[in-house]
């Protein structure tokens, strides 16, 4: 193993000395004095003290050369979550930014990965990243499961799969996206060595075998380079490069080959001073030997989105077989083996004054910066992307399934948004969410870390209207609105005929009169429509009211009648009254055991509290409350779908809801009878939303009106007072 030799904190200190201030070292003293107070009688599995955990995680981001609070932020990792120090006693002991930074890992040790699919790995590094806010959380994380692995034999072997397992899903991927490969390779091969020790030690022991062939080899090659680049004055510094195990094992059952057929066994790679010098020792190696064609990669030119550059060319080598070369100058090495970490490298000395937040997110700006210009030049948009979305996390909220799944959503998402994404069978169906194990609103805001389960029911035949403002990703309104246009066009052309029908007979007139092939298709164009189907489609979804479109169907006739019953005594009246600015109007009904449904009062028969009611799954409208008596829900079919509901406890009377209620009065039409039927329901202190009265040929009048009610008591009220006046035969209430 590359690392086992155990550090004292003394060493890590003397180490840290190197770069920082005597001050700075001070202060992670005190750290790791804090640590190894929280953490005394504390031990780990291998029996030693648990202080030597933190030592070694502090080790690690010494030779990242982080800053002081990384440093003290990795002597400090664990207390909180395994001593009774809490985070207010890290801030005053220290300061907000080591608080910060041990919380931020705190809180990731708490992600549970249980996954394996490479969609939900993704999602669990980008959730990491999102949670851990500043890179530097990660840094200590990464530190931290780089010693956990290092000291992976003394756990039992299921837990030594599992964490390897995470390691190589999660944490690998993770250092690799930020560069730094140092970790990356170390954690790979300790990984591979848990989860298939037969091909790790197999591939170990065929490097041994080779390497003193391999050396021989490198020697010859450096000695035929070697005077060429210093004729040309060039300081170049010659390795031949350490192969990972991890990296062979993959070429090996990827590309299914043979340990001898890969080249990158054979490799040198070539330090220089400047980018100049890169291109000319490559010039002087494509000189000595033959490239290969197609293998010749300028990563100086365009840099990987990792912030890896380098030159790349594989040549005939001296004994006839592909040797890969790099070329690289010494700080593009030290960006290739530390990544962000050696953009994050804390530098004392070369900056004048103490790094000040500011100063800190300046330089992780330009660090995205420098990404961001890359963009141009990448070849790879796709990875280039995925590396960019590290810093647009901000923006998107990650949360769980029951099963562990992973769900990346903007934010600002609702459950619909999360419903849809899972199956859009699943959306369609969804009446209902819990959050957290609580029932919520279908418009409640999700956050990262959320476990949601949606609520569905085989009798939601679809989603409502509504949802598409709600839902706040563009899959999610997609499919509603293809929902709509694709299974309720049907339907709406089907309401919107009926309703369109029953105007036409309120208006008393004969429908098969009226509806003629010749007068639908006028009346479709009057209104811009290119068919009757559209029409009666777009009455269906109150884009256009049944009324207006009876009464144009009907305009001639209308006319023609009125004419003839001019000497009728109550002509046709349509009051609409001043916009009524009453109290908000919400269901106030719940679901009998199921709190939180959307639940909308019917429209056809306007239940008010007091009402025996009833609710009925509609189709994708949520929960419709109908009078249990309403002749709507009374059919066969739709006896399924009936759930039980209740009305909510009687509020105070100053916010009592309000409730519409048509009503039809029926009387004698005389002189003064539609003014003394709304003086009566203006005293009773009722507001009326609509009136409209007609009388026919025998002298019955008729009036509809919409009022406000509060509960069935004062309608009741409402009722009787009409019914005191004279000539009034009926008084009921209405069902559409
Ligand atoms: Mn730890």
């Amino acid at each position: 193993m590359a690392n086992e030799q155990v550090l004292t904190a003394q060493q890590v200190i003397d180490k840290a000395r190197e770069y920082l201030s005597a001050e700075h070292i001070q202060f992670i003293e005190r750290a790791y004095e804090y640590a190894e107070n929280a953490h005394k009688e504390q031990y780990r599995k291998s029996g030693e003290p648990y202080i030597i955990h933190p030592i070694q995680v502090a080790g690690i981001l010494v030779d990242l050369e982080m800053d002081p609070s990384t440093i003290a932020g990795g002597f400090l990792h664990d207390v909180v979550e395994d001593t009774d120090v809490t985070l207010q006693d890290l801030k005053e002991h220290f300061n907000e930014e080591v608080a910060m930074l041990v919380d931020g890992v705190t809180k990731l040790g708490k992600i549970k990965y249980k996954s394996q699919e490479e969609q939900q790995a993704e999602n669990h590094r980008k959730m990491f990243v999102a949670m851990a806010q500043d890179i530097r959380v990660i840094l200590i994380k990464l530190a931290d499961r780089l010693h956990n692995m290092r000291t992976l034999k003394h756990l039992p072997q299921e837990k030594q799969r599992r964490i390897s397992n995470e390691t190589l899903e999660i944490f690998a991927p993770l250092a690799h996206r930020l560069g730094i490969s140092k970790i990356k390779w170390e954690l790979e091969d300790t990984a591979l060595r848990y989860l298939n020790p037969q091909q790790y030690y197999r591939i170990v022991n065929l490097m041994k075998r080779k390497r003193a062939e391999r050396e021989e080899y490198l020697d010859e090659v450096v000695n035929e380079v070697k005077d060429r680049v210093s004729e040309v004055n060039i300081k170049a510094e010659f390795s031949g490069r350490p192969k990972h195990i991890y990296s062979i094992y993959r070429k090996m059952v990827l590309q299914n080959k043979q340990f001898n057929e890969i080249y990158d066994l054979l490799a040198v790679r070539i330090l220089v001073d400047s980018i100049k010098d890169c291109y000319a020792v490559l010039g002087i190696i494509h000189t000595c030997w033959k490239p290969m064609p197609g293998r010749f990669k300028d990563y100086i030119a365009m840099p990987k989105p990792n912030m890896y550059q380098s030159l790349h060319t594989t040549v005939i080598g001296p004994k006839g077989d592909p040797l890969e070369v790099q070329i690289r100058t010494v700080e593009m090495h030290e960006i290739a083996e530390y990544g962000i970490a050696a953009h994050w490298a804390y530098k004392e000395g070369k900056e004048s004054a103490e790094p000040t937040e500011e100063a800190v997110f300046q330089k992780k700006l330009s660090w995205f910066r420098e990404i961001l210009e890359f963009q141009n030049e990448s070849t790879d948009a796709e990875e280039f992307m995925e590396s960019l979305k590290i810093d647009l996390f901000s923006d998107m909220v990650f949360v769980f399934t029951p099963k562990g799944d992973v769900i990346e959503l903007p934010s600002g998402s609702v459950p619909i948004d999360f419903s849809y994404r899972i199956h859009s069978e699943i959306g369609n169906k969804t009446i209902g969410a819990k959050v957290n194990g609580k029932m919520v609103t279908l418009d409640h805001k999700l956050k990262t870390g959320d476990i949601i389960e949606i609520l569905t029911s085989k009798h939601s035949y679809g989603p409502s209207q509504d949802w598409v403002k709600l839902a706040q990703t563009s899959q999610a309104k997609h499919k509603i609105r293809q929902f709509f246009k694709k299974q309720r066009r049907e339907e709406n052309v089907e309401k919107g005929r009926e309703l369109v029908e029953k105007e036409i007979k309120n208006l008393e007139f004969d429908v098969k009169d009226i509806l003629t092939a010749e007068n639908l298709q006028k009346v479709a164009d009057k209104f811009n429509f290119s068919n009757e189907e559209d029409m009666y489609a777009a009455v269906g979804y109150n884009g256009i009211t049944a009324l207006q479109v009876a009464n144009r169907l009907t305009e001639k006739e209308r006319k023609q009648r009125d004419q003839e019953e001019q000497e009728k005594t109550v002509q046709e009246v349509t009051v609409e009254s001043k916009p009524y600015h009453g109290k908000k109007r919400e269901a106030g009904v719940r679901v009998k055991g199921i709190d939180n449904l959307l639940v909308r009062l019917s429209k056809c028969c306007n239940p008010v509290p007091g009402d025996s009611i009833v609710g009925f799954i509609t189709k994708g409208r949520g929960v419709s409350v109908h009078r249990e008596d309403c002749p709507n829900v009374k059919t066969g079919e739709a006896q399924e779908r009936l759930i039980p509901v209740e009305w909510e406890h009687e509020q105070p009377a100053q916010n009592r809801k309000e409730y519409n209620v048509e009503i039809e009065i029926l009387g004698y039409d005389r002189r003064g009878l539609l003014n003394e039927v709304l003086q009566a329901v203006n005293e009773t202190k009722t507001n009326i939303s609509s009136v409209s009265g007609k009388s026919d040929r025998n002298k019955v009048a008729t009036i509809h009106m919409a009022i406000f009610i509060q509960n069935i008591n004062h309608l009741h009220k409402v009722v009787e007072r009409i019914k005191q006046i004279k000539d009034i035969y009926s008084v009921r209430r209405f069902i559409n």
